[in-house]
């Protein structure tokens, strides 16, 4: 099974490849902000297949984020928003089996359409971002 830096360095050239193709061949611009958002993104998302496996690094980064959050929610007394990260948190204990739902395409597809939408509808971030999703896949069938 290939470790975490070896899915960051094939999902860091799937994202680099897509970034080139869509600034030849779209208007998509290559600015500092541009570039800072695709290495951010194409890292969590190549990464985040392995959610499932409760010892890899991305489900430490996700579960500290959970809490994170779950504080800033409970500072702000948004009690709703703490009950529904918790209930986020354990369901990722419990209901993902290693390499089922995490690794599929549907999956990917949310991350695609989470990414489009907090991006304020950029589909080059999100296709991007995708291709370092897709990576994961393909790595994981080699
Ligand atoms: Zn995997």
């Amino acid at each position: 099974m290939p470790n975490y830096k070896f899915h960051l360095l094939i999902g860091l050239i799937f994202s680099t490849i897509a970034t080139i193709l869509l600034h030849f061949l779209t208007p998509f611009n290559l600015t500092i902000n541009n570039i800072t958002f695709i290495l951010f993104s194409s890292i969590f998302m190549s990464l985040l297949p392995d959610a499932d496996i409760s010892s890899s690094k991305i489900s430490r980064i996700i579960r500290i984020s959970f809490f994170v959050l779950a504080l800033t929610s409970a500072y702000f007394s948004h009690w709703w928003l703490v009950i529904v990260i918790f209930m986020l948190y354990f369901s990722m204990e419990f209901l993902l089996r290693h390499r089922g739902f995490m690794h599929s395409l549907l999956a990917g597809n949310i991350g695609f359409i989470i990414i489009f939408i907090i991006t304020d509808y950029n589909y080059y971030f999100a296709i991007i971002s995708f291709s370092a999703f897709i990576s994961h896949l393909i790595i994981d069938k080699i």
